[in-house]
């Protein structure tokens, strides 16, 4: 695979990002292009390992080192094509995975491993532009109906990989455009609308209906959905965010950060109509939580104008190096510094918020800290501690709740009787998707948990096959690791 001695002549590369000072002032993808022939000197560093750890690395099973050697060759149709044979939307992992791929890449373990995300978006983005990603919808529809809740990556790709069945697929969404967090959580700047758009006409071209503005458990009952398809797929993924229910949580400018970012997407979008404005304009912004959601925070707020961001994290700074008790190939925990963090934010780890402080209006104008420390004992979950004589006085007057998520929205489960854990995850095994209510099934952060792009779209795909087993018997989509014939 790739040149045999590419990884010693190659050092490794990935696109570079417009400078701060200008990316600042909109809300366009920043990173800038590069010539094919360092994409290729990149593919040809994949060094015929023999055994590739990526493939395990990907939640997806990407045939990493074939379509690496594709593009050494120049063959970007060929590498389209087998990327696309196990992954519905390479241009959305291409922009956004956190490449657990090249955390397990061989070369990582001594070097620079390979930039797999950067090549596989490449490949996506020349698939585009030379017009070879087409619609390709099913030779023979099935008499099948299949509904699909939530149109985020698990939803589109379940929706896809049924559609490719020939059953006929539904998907339904609440919001006004379809996407999920793709479209209204993650902004602009990672992720051009524009890039979400260009796949949906391929996908409504290949006959997928899509039904915006309709909840389901409100608009249209679960039941009728049941009664109506053949078989009913749960993607609505994990939408119950966490509070933080401190003195002062309920002063003007302690928001949630989903609502922050959901607000400024619709902006962006020219939507006029979006209730009380949520602005970081010249204010000193505090953003609690050091996750994609926060780091998602401090780059719209630099780009509203904010006087300064600051970035808390309740867990301790990570190393930048691999810590030794995560050995390679697994996912380390370790220090990760987002583009929007390097946009001048201000990061403090170990961190925790006490208390909101707010005028006599009601308006936030600061809060307080204390510094903790975890306490690991053996057989005991960690424990936190704070450290005394560490408080300490923050001014600001918008705080942003970035904490995660704490399960999915119940409505719909509690309306068709589906079990879930006491997470509110909805219970549905791995082996194959079904939930309790037989032709139920489930995928994505619905089932797993908050979660990754990539791991929705893998669910998705798993989900697809087993639904298609459901309906017909037997199932021909692939599951992970099958690979398909290649299809774009
Ligand atoms: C701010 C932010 C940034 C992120 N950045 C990254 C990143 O850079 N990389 C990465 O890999 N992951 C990232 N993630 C995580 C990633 O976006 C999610 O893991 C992924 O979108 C989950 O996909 P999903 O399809 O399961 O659910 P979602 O994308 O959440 O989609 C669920 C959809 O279901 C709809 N829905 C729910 N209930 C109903 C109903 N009853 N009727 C109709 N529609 C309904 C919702 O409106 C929503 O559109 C980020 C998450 C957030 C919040
Ligand atoms: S989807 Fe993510 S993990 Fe898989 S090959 Fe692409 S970057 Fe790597």
């Amino acid at each position: 695979m790739g040149k045999i001695t590419g990884f010693l002549e190659f050092d490794r590369k990935v696109e570079e990002y417009a400078p701060v000072e200008d990316r600042v002032k909109h809300y366009k993808e920043f990173t800038l292009p590069m010539e094919e022939k360092e994409l290729k000197e990149q593919g040809a560093r994949c060094m015929d390992c023999g055994i590739p750890f990526c493939h395990s690395g990907c939640p997806l099973g990407n045939l990493i080192p074939d379509f690496n050697d594709a593009v050494y060759r120049g063959k970007w149709e060929m590498a389209a094509e087998i990327l696309h044979s196990t992954n519905n939307f390479p241009e959305f992992t291409g922009r956004l995975c956190p490449a657990p791929c090249e955390e397990a890449c061989v070369l990582g373990i001594n070097e620079n491993p390979v930039s797999i995300e950067n090549i596989e978006k490449n490949i996506a983005e020349t698939a585009f532009s030379q017009g070879w990603v087409k619609a390709q919808p099913p030779v023979k529809r099935t008499d099948k109906t299949v509904a699909v809740i939530g149109s985020g990556p698990a939803g589109l790709a379940t929706a896809q990989q049924l559609n490719r069945a020939g059953h006929l697929v539904t998907v339904f969404e609440r919001d006004q455009k379809i996407g999920g967090l793709l479209r209204y959580g993650i902004p602009d700047f990672k992720l051009d609308k524009s890039v979400i758009d260009r796949r949906l006409r391929i996908l409504e071209e290949e006959g997928i209906q899509f039904k915006t503005g309709v909840e389901v458990g409100t608009d249209i009952s679960a039941e009728d959905l049941k009664k109506e398809f053949d078989a009913v797929v749960l993607c609505g993924g994990a939408t119950v965010r966490r509070n933080l229910p401190i003195e002062g949580s309920d002063l003007k400018g302690v928001v949630q950060a989903m609502d922050f970012l959901k607000q400024n997407n619709k902006r962006v979008d020219g939507i006029t109509d979006l209730g009380e404005e949520i602005k970081a304009t010249d204010k000193d912004v505090i953003v609690i939580g050091g996750g994609d959601t926060g780091s998602d925070c401090i780059g719209t707020s630099f780009r509203h104008g904010a006087t300064s961001v600051t970035n808390f994290e309740i867990m301790p700074k990570g190393t930048v190096d691999r810590p030794d008790d995560q050995p390679w190939p697994f996912w380390p925990m370790r220090l990760r510094t987002s583009t929007s963090h390097k946009e001048g934010a201000e990061r403090f780890f170990s961190i925790s918020t006490k208390k909101f402080t707010g005028d006599k209006d009601g308006n936030l104008t600061g809060l307080v800290t204390t510094e903790v420390e975890w306490i690991i004992e053996t057989g005991k979950r960690p424990r936190l501690q704070e450290i005394p004589g560490t408080e300490k006085e923050w001014k600001c007057e918008l705080a942003l709740l970035a904490l995660g998520f704490t399960g999915s929205e119940m409505t719909v489960a509690e309306q068709l009787g589906i079990e879930a854990d006491p997470r509110t995850n909805i219970k549905a095994s791995e082996s194959d998707y079904k939930t309790n209510v037989p032709g139920v099934f489930a995928a994505g952060d619905q089932r797993r948990g908050q979660s990754l792009i990539v791991w929705a779209i893998s669910e998705g795909r798993q989900a697809a096959h087993h639904v298609d087993a459901y309906l017909m018997g037997s199932s021909n989509l692939p599951l992970k690791g099958e690979g398909d014939l290649p299809r774009i």
